[in-house]
């Protein structure tokens, strides 16, 4: 495993998120992953899904991720639902995640952006 990934990283925004030390709208809740509202909404729907494990981005997956990200995945239209997007296909809902500096990630904990609801948005 890439020394990049941790179980915990003690200055990561997302990480303390994660373990309540920083308060959140908190959407989801269990072993794996954490899902909260985005401080910042793009969307009338905008909220974060992050794994509970300390990897930087989409860039230092590998092999061994593949069931963790499937997982993460399938919480995505569970969730969105859950958070009030209408359904597809009149409805649905946007997947975002930002890689690097160049890919426009700001907080280096990996996470999937979930935007949805009525147009028009803020952003996207
Ligand atoms: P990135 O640009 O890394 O893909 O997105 C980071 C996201 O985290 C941004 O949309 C930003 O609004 C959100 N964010 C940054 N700091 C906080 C925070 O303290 N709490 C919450 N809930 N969201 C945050
Ligand atoms: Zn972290």
């Amino acid at each position: 495993m890439s020394s990049l990934v941790q179980d915990h990283h003690p200055d990561c925004l997302f990480c303390k998120i994660a373990a309540r030390k920083i308060p959140s709208k908190v959407v989801f809740d269990n072993e794996e992953f954490f899902a909260f509202h985005d401080i910042n909404p793009w969307a009338p729907v905008h909220f974060l899904i992050i794994p509970k494990m300390h990897i930087p981005s989409m860039a230092q997956l590998e092999a061994e991720h593949a069931g963790m990200i499937g997982r993460m995945m399938t919480l995505v239209p569970q969730l969105a639902a859950q958070e009030g997007c209408n359904p597809y296909p009149e409805g649905g809902f946007r997947l975002v995640t930002n890689t690097g500096a160049e890919g426009g990630q700001e907080v280096h904990h990996l996470h999937f952006h979930v935007m949805g609801g009525p147009r028009p948005w803020a952003r996207g």
